[in-house]
């Protein structure tokens, strides 16, 4: 059965899309932990981040430094870190994740509420900064 990333990818489920080529697409997670909360998904449905062919995992890569690039100009945080974690959707993903203050808890466990509204104004402040 396709994952839930495939349906977002195929236009099945709706999404607050940041960017998208032929092999990788981004958009905000939907249960944010940060504002603009980011998840870099190769479109090739493999499981584990460790099992993508070594050219894919480097592409994987600087597509997420691309789109980390676009969230730093334009939400200016400290820096934008990256968790791979994987154990809820079985499809590899990078989380990008703006840390605006030293002192912020950095984990997936910690989630913040983000209005629907706000959602879609960083989706567009963020996908106007990507230069895929
Ligand atoms: P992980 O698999 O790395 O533990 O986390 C999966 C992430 O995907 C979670 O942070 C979760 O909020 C996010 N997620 C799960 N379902 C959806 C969805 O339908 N849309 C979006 N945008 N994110 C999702």
């Amino acid at each position: 059965m396709a994952t839930i990333f495939t349906k977002i990818i195929n236009g099945e489920i709706p999404c607050y899309k940041i960017a998208e080529n032929d092999s990788h697409i981004a958009f905000l997670d939907i249960n944010p932990i940060a504002e603009g909360h980011t998840l870099v998904v190769p479109k090739k449905e493999i499981d584990y981040i460790f099992d993508l062919p070594d050219e894919l995992l480097a592409d994987t890569m600087l597509f997420a430094k691309k789109v980390a690039a676009g969230i730093d100009k334009a939400l200016n945080p400290i820096r934008t870190g990256v968790i791979v974690e994987g154990l809820e959707v079985p499809h590899a993903h990078i989380h990008l994740v703006p840390i605006y203050k030293e002192s912020q808890e950095v984990s997936l466990k910690r989630k913040v509420d983000v209005s629907e509204n706000r959602m879609k104004e960083l989706a567009k402040l963020i996908s106007k900064a990507v230069e895929i």
